[in-house]
């Protein structure tokens, strides 16, 4: 079987890019038995699609290779073409973009254009290699060949839903340099001196996690394995090893504590059985603020900037992303061609750009393949 493109993933950018190319142009092949699984279940089932405040500073990955791409198709751009497929997504959250009623209508929208392709679904990629100007795709069921390829194959995370290793072995295998991986936007497990935190479980409140420069704002759930929540899923794109700190109050005023006689549990702006929890391990009775000693005060003022260090992550099954992948500097950013073999392309997450919560990685596969469908377009007008 020859064909012009074969697109290695029916994914977020897989499924972008099929809909730009001109019909019957390229294959996708994608080895789940639908394509845009994640598509499906992402943003809570709603899909977070992009965020209004769209620049490289939500990104882990090269600020230029990164402003360089979203610059080509930014937010405003997708919105744009989504509506005039009649999808318009709503803010919710102050500056994130979600489908109105599912992410099906979103889903939707890219399988309807992306018909335009022929898509062999169920149908695993195995290895590419190249011999003259061509590649040879083999899957577990044919080989194709084609004059380009795109890996469009995404990370490693959620490989219930066919995530797999095989854009950085393809990588690998045309001589890219590969960042070492690691699941992202995912909870943390505790070390034993906060396994309390698991009797907290189900319960969410509002902090400030630091890791090294960065500070992630929001919601920190406790969960059964550890702590999880926006704030921590955010911390997680920058953990490496070692401590994070976690205001509890951010923005807490104390002055009024050492005045009141309401009692500890009713004066701290925290989920009562949290700040049960806290005083049982700081050994401090739940009394009137005004009853505290300078070193219980001193005490609770930890709190605004607790320490711990995570044993873990819950890893790749729970990780929404994953971080590390193929390095930019081998990658034009004008076209998503490789650097190193002409033909080859590289769009998505597999790629060592990584983005915050907020829609940041849905525009990132949507922006790439955008690029790499400007190119391709040309090459195919040129012939
Ligand atoms: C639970 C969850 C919720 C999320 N919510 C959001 C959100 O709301 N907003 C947001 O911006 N991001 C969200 N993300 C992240 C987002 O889904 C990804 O960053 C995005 O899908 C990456 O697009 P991609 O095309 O690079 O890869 P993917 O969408 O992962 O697509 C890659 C495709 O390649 C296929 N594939 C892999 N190996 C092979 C092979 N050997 N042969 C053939 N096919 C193969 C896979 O089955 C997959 O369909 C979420 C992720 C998860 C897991």
């Amino acid at each position: 079987m020859q064909t012009p493109v074969v697109i290695i993933g029916g994914g977020a950018s897989g499924l972008m890019l099929a809909s730009l190319l001109p019909k019957n142009s390229a294959i996708v092949i994608e080895s789940n038995p639908r394509a845009g699984e994640k598509i499906r279940i992402s943003g809570g089932g709603k899909c977070n699609i992009t965020n209004a405040v769209m620049d490289a500073e939500h990104y882990l990955g090269s600020d230029t290779f990164v402003s360089d791409v979203l610059w080509q198709f930014d937010q405003k751009m997708l919105l744009s073409w989504l509506k005039q497929r009649g999808l318009v997504p709503v803010l919710r959250k102050g500056s994130q973009y979600f489908c109105p009623k599912s992410a099906t209508e979103l889903l939707d929208v890219l399988l309807r254009e992306a018909r335009r392709q022929k898509m062999l679904l169920g149908e695993k990629v195995l290895e590419v290699r190249k011999r003259d100007a061509h590649f040879y795709v083999k899957t577990n069921r044919r080989t194709i060949t084609a004059n380009s390829v795109v890996v469009a194959s995404g990370g490693l995370s959620f490989p219930k839903l066919g995530a797999s290793g095989i854009g950085y072995g393809i990588a690998g295998h045309f001589g890219h340099t590969v960042m070492k991986t690691a699941p992202a936007l995912v909870g943390f497990t505790v070390q034993k001196e906060q396994f309390f935190f698991k009797e907290l479980s189900g319960i969410s409140t509002d902090v400030v996690v630091t890791v090294g420069q960065k500070q992630c704002e929001g919601a920190l759930l406790f969960a059964h394995k550890g702590i999880s929540g926006p704030a921590v899923l955010d911390a997680s794109l920058y953990w490496e090893k070692g401590q994070i700190e976690i205001d509890f109050l951010p923005g807490f005023a104390w002055e009024q504590v050492g005045k009141s006689n309401k009692r500890i549990t009713s004066l701290l702006p925290l989920p009562k059985r949290v700040a049960k929890a806290f005083l049982v391990q700081f050994a401090i009775e739940d009394k009137a603020g005004a009853a505290l000693s300078e070193e219980e005060l001193q005490q609770l003022q930890t709190l605004n900037r607790y320490r711990c260090a995570p044993a873990g992550t819950f890893g790749y099954s729970k990780a929404e992303v994953t971080k590390g992948g193929v390095v930019t500097d081998e990658i034009d950013v004008a076209t998503m061609q490789s650097r190193k073999t002409e033909g080859l392309y590289f769009t998505g997450e597999v790629m060592d750009v990584t983005g915050q919560l907020g829609g940041y990685n849905f525009q990132w596969a949507f922006s790439s393949a955008y690029v790499c469908a400007q190119k391709l377009k040309k090459q195919g007008r040129e012939g």
